[in-house]
């Protein structure tokens, strides 16, 4: 049987709505465009890898959670290849305690998408599942990884929730993020900023819940002069930046 998909004409239609011109840069946001009944937005970021969200958009997800809003974080996978010397298995369940903490510290929800450490793929069927998985959240904001990384699970990552994204009624808004970048991420051109000098902490602590990685030396080499790098360029201590997908919307984040 066909399955079912988007026709042509809504793909061109919905693709024209995301690409149109750029908004000026502007960090953001103190607006509230909240559509749930409760005035809470539903607030959904992908990650490839245990410590992935945590790394690209971990301030501004804190920020999320303390405003009230409802926080998911998908892990793509468990990071089952991820520690030298123990088992797909035992690796699984070292990092997801370690996500469930940095979970916990957030103020999120951890779910878990079953792709594995290493070996994540981009496929109908995998859209698929994270369509399915995404049309259960029905989120207003969706966070996912910046396409072009040397690392294939976080583009699998980044293209499988694009795809799902597309194919969902509600439209969500869509913010890419970076991790490493100069190591991993790369051609990150980014047009928002979020201010994250009150969340630093948090974040900071979320990825370091993540022992088996080496957490605090990631910290130092990576996410300390990235977080103090986009603040500079924001004007601000510390920022994370983003690219926004969607351009028919405000160009402040939704809802901080
Ligand atoms: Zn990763």
């Amino acid at each position: 049987m066909r399955r079912p998909e988007l026709t042509r004409r809504e793909l061109i239609k919905q693709v024209a709505v995301w690409g149109s011109a750029m908004p000026p840069l502007r960090l953001g946001a103190h607006q509230s465009q909240s559509k749930t009944a409760a005035g809470r937005l539903r607030v959904t970021c992908v990650g490839g890898h245990p410590d992935d969200p945590e790394s690209g958009c971990a301030g501004t997800l804190a920020r999320y959670a303390e405003s009230g809003h409802r926080l998911t974080i998908v892990y793509l996978t468990r990071g089952e290849r991820g520690i030298g010397g123990k088992t797909n298995q035992e690796a699984a369940a070292i990092r997801t305690a370690e996500c469930e903490e940095a979970c916990e510290i957030l103020g999120a929800r951890a779910v878990y998408a079953g792709q594995i450490d290493g070996s994540a793929d981009f496929t109908r069927a995998r859209v698929d599942e994270m369509q399915k998985l995404l049309l259960v959240e029905n989120p207003d904001v969706v966070f996912t990884h910046w396409p072009m990384d040397t690392h294939m699970d976080h583009q699998a990552a980044s293209l499988c929730t694009l795809r799902a994204c597309l194919a969902l009624k509600t439209r969500p808004q869509l913010y890419l993020f970076e991790v490493n970048t100069g190591s991993q991420t790369f051609g990150f051109s980014p047009n928002i900023y979020v201010d994250i000098t009150g969340t630093l902490e948090k974040k900071k602590a979320a990825l370091f819940a993540h022992k088996s990685q080496n957490a605090e030396g990631i910290w130092k080499n990576h996410h300390e002069v990235i977080a103090s790098w986009r603040g500079r360029e924001a004007g601000v201590k510390a920022a994370e930046a983003f690219f926004r997908v969607n351009r028919d919307q405000p160009v402040e984040l939704p809802g901080l």
